[in-house]
């Protein structure tokens, strides 16, 4: 079945000092399972760099010293695989995890997981990105883990049921063959084809999320980058998904940086990055985006978070927080391409406003304010950061739901664990507190599941069968829903339902909620949102869409904004929308079996199954309040 070998990274972020997990494709998790581990735990540091080899073929685990490797990502896996296979018809049997040199001084350094393509005879990288997972691992001096594994077959595993997994996967592939072009496209362009999507209905982020759309936009979409996809390769991130979305750029010539001239294969540039880096930062340049995706990449630095971080300290720099002399004569307009390559060449160097920048969100506007004597409460409403985690590329003003959707999170905004925008904002299907709690409850829980499973999400709904919209529940994707289902059972043996499955996160979720509470977090201040990701902030983005909100405040909110400044007009939304998330935060934490300060209550935890002393213990004192 397509999107069966996705590998879990869990850690506690350098950035929200709380949980953080990334789901991500590359051959490494499969590869570790092959060789007899569910999981690899690192703790500690070693003293020098070494990197973890676990090799199936062998039956050995050997942790080796490695001072001359490079740390750069791409390099890396390439002389990492070349020297783990016995000739090249092994290199397919090797997986190498590693970061970047910008993660030995960034917080928001992220991991690739490598395969190796043999068409291309390359090695390819898919990237955990989110939470500064890849500081963590260059911190703890792990240049690279590696796996090898030989002779991978369709039925490694020992699953129970062989035949109910490929009847499965058998309707998937039909599908994708016969309703990806008229869907998504996910196999000619991947995820890119969101970008006109976004800008259409105005959520894509623009200019440090201020609008949600651009009329340069299609200077970066899907029609534009196509061109420069490779076609006719397989581009799937494990064995056998036919949804083969993750493209690639190939023969790129770079033009900045310490491998400029070189040309390199470039993994990419998926949505979440054009936004990061194209429109959020108002650079409309393809070959930016693709340039900067390859030097985030290699350097192992997470694009979200750089996209994010860059489009604050751009709108900092025209506001007069930052300047030339504060960003060492970086010229850090929204736009300014140039600015934007050389801060992450300084990030990788260790040096400069590079470093600053690095440091993310959160970081910039506590120094901001304290060495700068910036507007705290300016800082805090523009810059776009949940729990210590940078935003992920969406406007969520229009959607109420979707507000939840980020800043309702365990692990900070991150688009992964519910996605409402469309649901919320375009079809309506989900217009009162109850029913967008509802929505706040499952699909974080269904999503989730699939980080438990090792499977990918996209699978799941970026293509849908045929009669999916006469379903009675069509954003569940029902059909779908019963595969992984089936799909459980015949792998386990076991025999759960769709509601099981709910479950089965739903313990985990909690688990999560009580460690961030034991960590210090976990509460209802830390659901919070900034304001932007609510409402407009300043008078340009009010003025933008006046007559939306003009339209909203007489309709909605039950004022006439016939005579009012701008300013009045802001003001009078911003209490409205305030009013409202708390309201939202109520019927979550309510269909959650949570307290009103967003606690699981014990009865709760009693249900689940979770009732487990050591978690009473943390959250009793929380419930005495
Ligand atoms: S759908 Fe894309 S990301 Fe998911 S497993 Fe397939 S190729 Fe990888």
């Amino acid at each position: 079945y397509s999107g069966c070998g996705k590998s879990l990274v869990v850690s506690i972020s350098p950035t929200t000092d709380s949980i953080m997990d990334c789901n991500v494709g590359g051959y490494f998790g499969p590869f570790l399972k092959f060789a007899g581990f569910d999981a690899i735990e690192i703790q500690g540091k070693a003293e020098k760099d070494v990197i973890v080899v676990v090799d199936g073929t062998k039956g050995t685990v050997r942790i080796e010293e490695a001072p001359e490797e490079a740390v750069d990502s791409h390099v890396l896996a390439e002389q990492l695989t070349e020297m783990y296979a016995d000739d090249e018809n092994d290199k397919r049997n090797v997986a190498v995890v590693s970061s970047g040199k910008a993660a030995e001084y960034a917080l928001i350094g992220m991991l690739n997981f490598s395969w190796y393509d043999v068409r291309r005879k390359t090695c390819r990288l898919k990237q955990a990105g989110r939470g500064g997972i890849g500081t963590v691992f260059r911190n703890k001096k792990i240049k690279a883990l590696v796996a090898k594994s030989s002779g991978v077959k369709g039925d490694m595993n020992h699953v129970a049921d062989m035949e109910a997994i490929r009847e499965r996967g058998r309707n998937f592939t039909r599908e994708m063959r016969e309703l990806d072009d008229s869907q998504s496209r996910m196999r000619k362009v991947g995820t890119a084809h969101l970008v006109e999507i976004m800008n259409d209905y105005d959520l894509l982020p623009t200019c440090n999320f201020k609008f949600g759309s651009h009329p340069e936009a299609k200077k970066i979409d899907s029609k534009a980058l196509e061109p420069k996809f490779t076609k006719g390769l397989p581009d799937g991130c494990w064995l056998g998904c036919t949804m083969s979305c993750c493209k690639a750029v190939d023969g790129f010539e770079l033009k900045t940086g310490p491998y400029k001239g070189q040309k390199v294969i470039v993994d990419g540039p998926e949505y979440e990055t054009i936004g990061g880096l194209g429109s959020n930062s108002g650079i409309f340049d393809p070959d930016h985006v693709i340039e900067c995706n390859f030097y985030c990449d290699t350097y192992g630095i997470d694009t979200i978070s750089f996209g994010t971080s860059t489009a604050f300290a751009m709108e900092c720099f025209e506001n007069g927080i930052l300047n030339e002399e504060r960003t060492g004569g970086l010229k850090f307009n929204f736009g300014n391409s140039d600015a934007v390559m050389e801060a992450l060449h300084q990030m990788a160097r260790g040096e400069g406003f590079g470093v600053v920048l690095g440091s993310g969100v959160r970081k910039m506007k506590e120094k901001f304010v304290k060495e700068y004597g910036a507007d705290p409460k300016f800082l805090q409403d523009i810059g776009m950061e949940n729990k210590g985690l940078e935003y992920s590329q969406y406007v969520s003003k229009e959607s109420l739901a979707q507000q939840g959707g980020f800043a309702m999170t365990n692990k900070g905004p991150q688009h992964d664990e519910a996605w409402l925008i469309f649901m919320d904002m375009v079809n309506k299907q989900i217009p009162t507190f109850e029913d967008k709690a509802e929505a706040l409850h499952y699909f974080p829980m269904f999503r989730t599941w699939f980080g438990l499973m090792g499977l990918c999400k996209l699978p799941w709904n970026d293509v849908e069968p045929a009669n999916n919209e006469e379903t009675d529940e069509p954003a569940k994707v029902p059909e779908h829903v019963d595969n992984y289902v089936t799909i459980f059972n015949a792998v386990t043996g076991k025999s759960i339902d769709k509601y099981e499955l709910i479950r089965q996160s739903e313990r985990v979720y909690n688990f999560q909620r009580i460690f961030n509470l034991r960590k210090g977090f976990g509460k209802r201040e830390n659901d919070a949102q900034p304001y932007r990701a609510a409402g407009p902030v300043t008078v340009e983005e009010y003025e933008s869409r006046k007559d939306r909100y003009d339209k909203q405040m007489k309709e909605i909110i039950g004022v006439d904004p016939e005579g009012k400044t701008t300013e009045e007009k802001i003001a009078i939304t911003r209490k409205y929308r305030e009013n409202v998330y708390e309201k939202l935060l109520d019927a979550v934490y309510k269909r959650r079996g949570w307290t009103k300060k967003g606690i699981p209550t014990i009865e709760h935890l009693k249900e689940l199954g979770m009732d487990l002393p050591e978690l009473i213990e943390v959250v009793k004192p929380h419930l005495e309040k």
